[in-house]
């Protein structure tokens, strides 16, 4: 068995397992078999009771002869001697005897970059990924390949990349741009000071150590982040310039100097959360919102150390004391560290220089760590080389602690925990606003809903009414038809019955009937006169036969008198008697008539009848004294004033005079009042009788009858008269003035349909009237039936069951509409709705024709119409 040396002298070499395969990722920290516990501490960094232990792993590098060498060492054979396939160093003492030694890699001359960088730093980049620390490192004698190994930029040939180049490529490569970040800091350690090679002004920074982890960092170096190749790759020219410039100034060079390249790799774990609440921690199932999201921390130390030669060659060789005390200080310092570290002794004297400081957590510590021993060929360097490979042998011996360092970010958890806060509030506003406008829009559809209801219910009201007033109507007709039908059927000579021609049959009968008592009251006068003389004749005789002579021709003219008096009114009686049969009476015709013809014979006949008694004669007994006369005279007049031809004589002869006399009598018989009424109303036919009327104060006699009156004929009559009146475009200012529409609007309170019929012809001619008047222009003036307040009962009647009615109404509506005047209060008082009902549904093609046509020239119904949306 060979005798293999460590150290500390030759030894039997015990193969050293390591505890973790070089080419094997530590043990992921989620493994069940790694036992790792995890539990929140301090500011969320991750604790693990059970570390993974790691040796620190050696390789050595031989580099091949250079030129010089070549010349020089000819005659000589190479000092070492490798044996790669066990991993073996033999170091050859003569030409006997050599030392063996193992090391973890061993690589040859011919070993290429890419080799090298995959068996020394691979597994230690990789581990950085996973958030641990790590640690590259080359040491050796100057000359041997420490930076050929670390640093060489392979601008001319990329096979020539170091491990720093490589070791970034591959760091790139597997992180993730948008939330990962790799920052790096490059110092430069001389005479125990910290230079930065990034920002060569900065160049004394001190390391600081965490009172609670123990972790080294140097706050102050300057780290700038990486984001691409290039970026580094500046980055390292920058720093190479700036340390051969320093140490230019500092009259060194590099080989005295330790190089630090630090890169620090922050990686979020969001991939793996899942996986690792699942399998190790069940307390801590957060949704995924409130989970803090993990990143780990790797930092991954490059160190290009100083020539190993220095140890031995300062104080010897012409250094300045300071110098070589430096060099000694803080490689001498690694030396002794890492020989306790191997012999495991209780004292690590880690703070006695800035670069065990600076490598505390690589050796001994939590970092995974490879080291690299450079050895040149040549046998003139043997006891550098054998001191170099001892150094490596120590190493080799170092366990140290792999710890993750992985923390809970509570910083982007924070800002994750705000961006949806953020998100919730814009959505809660959006609902909020939405759940706003969809009140409104209820509020409105409710709205629209109950005002159509409101119509709805108006007009369901409306036609209620109707329906009611129409079966009154019916019932009123049926009572009518059942009382004349009761009657005792006097009627005579085969005379028509009617409501009115009844009426009017039953007054001639009564006539003749008076007439009849009157010749009977003469005729009794006459004989009572007889007897008395008589008497007289009989008991005075002679002697006062003389004094009575006279008496007697008095008597006898009186006698003479009265009979032709008689003779005259037993002719009238015969007249009247004879015409009786003859007469009958209809209320059919337009007419306000009382005794009325069926023909012309008939007509003819009462012509007769006033011209053989006498037009004045007829008139003078409209101021008897007795009433019965007076009644009879006033149907006689009204009869004759039915026919045109009769009006004018009637008028001439004092007949209206007396007309309005009677109805001016305070001794009021409604009878008389109603046939006078008639009488007027027929009259008031004629143009120049209407003007007539009116200077006789006739308005404010009819309005005083329509106050009175209560009987629906007699209020049919007066209204008639004044519906007549109103047609008059004279009178129309005097006839409101004289209270003529109140009259007429006070008489709708009799709801007789002959009584409102009569007042809508009155409405409608009146209206007819203003209309003509302002399109002329001569009115520019509200309608006088708006002043007196007839729009309502217009508006309330317009859709009127009765046919009659309905159209006087709705003409009346067309006329007060031609009025812009009137728009406004048509609009308020609900007429433009009626206007537009007309212009649809009205049966009569002009009516209909005239509200459409009055609806669009308007511009006050128009704008209306358009703001409710009705289409015309
Ligand atoms: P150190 O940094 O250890 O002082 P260098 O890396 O500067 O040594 O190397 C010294 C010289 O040796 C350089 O010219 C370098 O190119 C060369 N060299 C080092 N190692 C190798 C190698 N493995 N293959 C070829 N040339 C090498
Ligand atoms: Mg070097």
């Amino acid at each position: 068995m060979a005798s293999f040396r460590n150290g500390r002298g030759t030894v039997k070499v015990e193969r050293v397992q390591p505890t973790v395969s070089a080419n094997l990722r530590p043990p992921a920290f989620k493994s069940k078999n790694s036992n790792v516990r995890r539990s929140s501490s301090g500011a969320g960094l991750k604790d693990f009771d059970d570390s993974v232990s790691g040796r620190v792993r050696v390789a050595v590098r031989l580099r091949p002869q250079n030129a010089e060498e070549m010349v020089a060492d000819a005659d000589f054979a190479d000092c070492v001697e490798l044996q790669p396939e066990f991993k073996r160093l033999k170091l050859r003492k003569n030409n006997w005897d050599s030392d063996t030694y193992e090391f973890d890699d061993v690589l040859t001359e011919s070993a290429s970059q890419k080799r090298v960088y995959e068996v020394v730093a691979k597994p230690v980049v990789e581990s950085v990924l996973d958030g641990y620390n790590g640690t590259v490192m080359a040491y050796g004698q100057t000359g041997t390949g420490k930076t050929f190994t670390l640093g060489r930029l392979g601008d001319e040939d990329t096979s020539a990349r170091g491990i720093m180049v490589r070791a970034m490529e591959d760091i790139l490569a597997n992180i993730c741009r948008d939330s990962d970040s790799v920052m790096i800091s490059y110092l430069q350690l001389y005479m125990e000071t910290i230079q930065d090679l990034l920002n060569p002004t900065n160049d004394n920074i001190s390391i600081v150590e965490d009172p609670k982890t123990g972790d080294v960092s140097v706050p102050a170096a300057t780290l700038v982040d990486i984001r691409s190749h290039q970026d580094f790759m500046e980055l390292l020219r920058l720093g190479e310039a700036h340390r051969v410039a320093a140490n230019t100034k500092l009259n060194t060079e590099s080989s005295r100097s330790h190089a630090i390249l630090m890169v620090h790799i922050k990686r979020s774990v969001t991939d793996m959360e899942s996986e690792i609440s699942s399998e190790n921690d069940h307390t801590l199932h957060m949704s995924n919102t409130s989970k803090p999201p993990i990143i780990r921390k790797g930092k991954l130390v490059v160190v290009d150390l100083a020539g190993s030669e220095r140890v031995h060659k300062s104080g010897s060789e012409g250094h300045t004391l300071e110098e070589a005390k430096s060099i000694n200080l803080s490689l001498s310092a690694l030396g002794k560290c890492i020989n306790a570290l191997a012999e495991n002794s209780a004292h690590v004297p880690v703070r006695d220089s800035k670069l065990t400081r600076l490598l505390k957590d690589s050796f001994g510590g939590t970092a995974r760590t490879s080291l690299i021993v450079t050895v040149g060929p040549s046998p003139r360097h043997r006891a550098e080389t054998a001191s170099t490979i001892l150094f490596g042998q120590r190493a080799m011996k170092v366990e140290n602690m792999l710890k993750i360092k992985e923390e809970f970010d509570y910083k982007s958890l924070c800002k994750r925990l705000e961006t949806r806060i953020d998100k919730l509030i814009a959505e809660n506003e959006r609902q909020q606003k939405a759940f706003e406008d969809e009140i409104e829009r209820t509020t409105i559809e409710a709205q629209k809903r109950v005002s159509e209801a409101e119509i709805n219910y108006t007009k369901a009201l409306e036609r209620e009414k109707m329906k009611c007033q129409m079966d009154y109507m019916e019932s009123i007709k049926k009572l009518e038809e059942k009382w004349m039908t009761n009657q005792p059927k006097h009627r005579t000579n085969g005379l028509v019955n009617g409501s009115h021609g009844g009426e009017g049959n039953n007054q001639v009968n009564e006539d003749a009937t008076e007439l009849k008592k009157m010749l009977q009251k003469e005729i009794t006068l006459r004989k009572r006169a007889e007897e008395e003389i008589h008497n007289l004749r009989n008991s005075q005789l002679l002697p006062i036969e003389a004094g009575v002579n006279a008496d007697i021709i008095k008597l006898q003219n009186l006698l003479d008198d009265e009979t032709r008096q008689k003779h005259k009114l037993e002719e009238e009686v015969l007249l009247l008697q004879s015409r009786l049969s003859q007469l009958t009476f209809s209320s059919s015709q337009p007419r306000y008539s009382q005794l009325d013809d069926q023909g012309n014979g008939e007509r003819t006949s009462i012509t007769n009848l006033h011209e053989h008694v006498g037009l004045q004669k007829i008139l003078s007994l409209l101021e008897s004294e007795d009433a019965n006369v007076r009644l009879h005279a006033v149907k006689v007049v009204a009869n004759l004033a039915a026919e045109d031809t009769n009006q004018e004589r009637i008028v001439e002869a004092g007949g209206l005079s007396s007309l309005l006399a009677l109805l001016r009598s305070r001794s009021f018989d409604e009878t008389i009042c109603r046939i006078a009424a008639g009488a007027i109303a027929n009259l008031a036919m004629n143009e120049a009788n209407q003007e007539l009327i009116m200077a006789q104060g006739g308005i404010s006699l009819l309005a005083v009858t329509a106050a009175d009156a209560e009987d629906p004929q007699t209020l049919r009559m007066v209204a008639g008269a004044i519906a007549n009146l109103c047609g008059n475009d004279k009178l129309q200012a005097r006839l409101r003035s004289e209270g003529g529409i109140k009259a007429l609007l006070g008489m709708v309170r009799s709801r007789h349909p002959d009584v409102l019929s009569q007042v809508a012809r009155g409405v409608a001619n009146f209206a007819k009237c203003e209309s003509r008047t302002s399109s002329k222009g001569n009115k520019n003036s509200r309608s006088l039936l708006i002043e007196d307040g007839a729009l309502p009962w217009i508006v309330q009647n317009a859709n009127n069951d009765a046919s009659i009615i309905r159209r006087h109404i709705e003409l009346a509506l067309c006329h007060l509409a031609q009025h812009e005047v009137n728009a406004k209060d048509m609009v308020s008082g609900g007429a433009l709705w009626e206007l537009v009902r007309i212009s649809r549904d009205c049966s009569r093609d002009d009516i209909r024709a005239l509200a459409c046509r009055t609806l669009t020239s308007s511009q006050i119904f128009s704008s209306e119409l358009r703001r409710l949306r009705v289409e015309i």
